[in-house]
């Protein structure tokens, strides 16, 4: 019997009744559970739940919510490595990198334990004779989360930390192909002592994220995952007057100039491009190799990547684990048959990797293309796989144009060692985080993450100020006292004197 990964609804685990979807071992290939999968009525029973915990959670002190969050923080440090088998046995990702997630996800419960600090208001004495302004944040109500297989744990801690600690109560519907971190967690903050019903998780997939984006008890939702899902949640999200911060997908590039450490630079784009099999939304996916470093930097990766050490996430020596699914697999395969079609030079081929004892595990080596082409589908496509696309341009202004015209801008980054270069590279381009020789500038917790263009749909980025500011409406109190000057009544423009 394989178990099944319940909902939890109002502090309680529902075991769901209707329809349920299959989880998988990336690394076997094997059925490893099976995920109740809910939609209108497990949304509206969370929602009711939501609604029921709200106005206690709302009107607890700031200070004491924090401190629910900074015991939430020792039981996930106390329980990591089971988090982190988790997010391995479900996603596939190495066990290094998976704790690195939850390391990054912890980093945003630390933001949320200042809340105090971060809901401060603005106050000014005397903005008319004996009149004061003040402001207040307060919470917007039921919100909700919506989040992509690629970061378990981390996604979903970029949302619901800070979402709980202004006062809101929260729905959290993680991706239906690895929800158990998200289970483990509501489990954990129940134990930490948050109320029942201030956060719950409700699986599913479409039918699921149908019913929250259409409930009228649901003030706000953050999405993360694909650009055409982003958009679709955006848009029927807000025509359902909801707030909407919608993440989507990506292509990252990485500017090589001439004179940058071509070692450091090569090391930087194996990490950044190989890394959890290229599933991240940071991932780099496009070396622009500019003034003709393109050789030298073949020269340096083929090699690596063809030594790529690929196995199952949990074997410590494992570089990069399998694919999160087989039609997964499927898609990345297809993209690098389409890009040997489309002409572009397959310098390394990962496609016919076979590891014994592993034969039905979703694996693929890693891919280098070369001699990619603006015009070709896998250098405009996100791929969201272990395939590194080498683009050679003659200078600095090309590889700026050709990035600023890509539909996405989530990351960049420019390898040099020329600060002019790098300072003007920050200045001009359209992407919403960059990476000075850093490959994957992903902020800290204390400052936001949120892409440009088809990246982002919505004003707001996550986590840090720009969360507070997404999770809370503003106040402005104006008051007076009546020991101030009595004038009777005023017809005209309030103007202050
Ligand atoms: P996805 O868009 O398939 O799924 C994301 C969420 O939407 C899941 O919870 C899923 O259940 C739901 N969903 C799927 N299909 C739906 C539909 N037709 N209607 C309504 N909801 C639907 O994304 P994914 O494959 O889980 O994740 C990978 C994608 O996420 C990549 O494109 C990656 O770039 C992106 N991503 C972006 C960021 C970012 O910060 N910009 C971060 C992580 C991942």
């Amino acid at each position: 019997m394989t178990a099944t990964i319940p909902h939890i609804i109002g502090g309680k685990a529902v075991p769901g009744a209707a329809s349920f979807g299959t989880v998988y071992n990336p690394a076997t290939g094997t059925e490893a559970a099976r995920v109740a999968l809910g939609g209108a009525s497990e949304i509206d029973a969370a929602v009711q739940a939501a609604r029921s915990a709200l106005p206690g959670w709302a009107s607890t002190p700031p200070v004491v919510r924090a401190r629910v969050l900074f015991r939430f923080r020792e039981l996930v440090e106390r329980h990591a490595d089971e988090i982190v088998r988790m997010i391995t046995d479900e996603h596939g990702k190495v066990l290094s990198d998976a704790k690195g997630e939850l390391q990054r996800g912890l980093e945003v419960v630390e933001f949320a334990c200042g809340i105090p600090h971060l809901l401060k208001g603005d106050f000014s004495e005397n903005v008319g004779t004996n009149v004061d302004s003040h402001s207040i944040r307060q919470p917007l109500g039921v919100v909700a989360g919506i989040t992509p297989f690629n970061f378990p744990a981390m996604v979903p801690m970029w949302m619901f930390p800070v979402a709980i600690a202004c006062g809101n109560t929260f729905i959290l519907k993680p991706s239906e192909r690895d929800p158990s971190a998200g289970v483990r967690l509501g489990e954990l903050l129940l134990e930490a002592g948050l109320p029942p019903g201030v956060f719950n998780v409700v699986h599913g997939g479409k039918d699921a994220v149908d019913a929250i984006l259409e409930h009228p008890g649901i003030a706000a939702v953050s999405f993360v995952g694909s650009t055409p899902i982003a958009e679709y949640v955006y848009r029927v999200g807000t025509a359902h007057g909801k707030r909407v911060q919608a993440l989507g997908g990506a292509k990252n590039h990485m500017v090589v100039m001439p004179d940058a450490d071509l070692d450091q630079a090569a090391d930087a784009l194996m990490g950044a491009g190989y890394g959890s099999a290229g599933e991240r939304c940071m991932a780099i996916s496009v070396a622009v190799a500019v003034g003709g470093v393109g050789d030298a930097l073949i020269e340096r990766l083929a090699p690596r990547v063809r030594a790529l050490k690929v196995g199952p996430g949990t074997d410590p020596e494992s570089e990069m684990g399998p694919l999160v699914t087989r039609q997964h697999l499927d898609k990345v395969r297809g993209y690098v048959d389409e890009g040997v079609r489309e002409g572009a030079n397959l310098v390394v081929d990962g496609r016919d990797i076979r590891l014994q004892g592993y034969e039905n595990g979703f694996y693929l080596g890693g891919c280098l293309f070369d001699e990619v082409k603006p015009e070709m589908k896998i250098y405009q496509e996100e791929i969201f796989g272990p395939v590194l696309s080498v683009v050679r341009l003659p200078d600095f202004d090309s590889s700026v144009d050709l990035i600023n015209r890509h539909e996405y801008g989530n990351g960049v980054a420019i390898f040099t060692r020329d600060g002019d270069a790098a300072r003007t590279f920050a200045n001009r381009i359209q992407v919403g985080m960059v990476g000075v020789n850093v490959p994957i500038p992903v902020p800290m917790a204390f400052h936001s993450f949120g892409g440009w263009k088809r990246s982002l749909f919505g004003d707001h980025a996550v986590h840090g100020p720009e969360g507070v500011h997404f999770y809370t409406r503003l106040k402005t109190v104006t008051s007076r006292w009546p020991t101030g000057i009595r004038k009777g009544a005023e017809f005209t423009m309030p103007v202050m004197r």
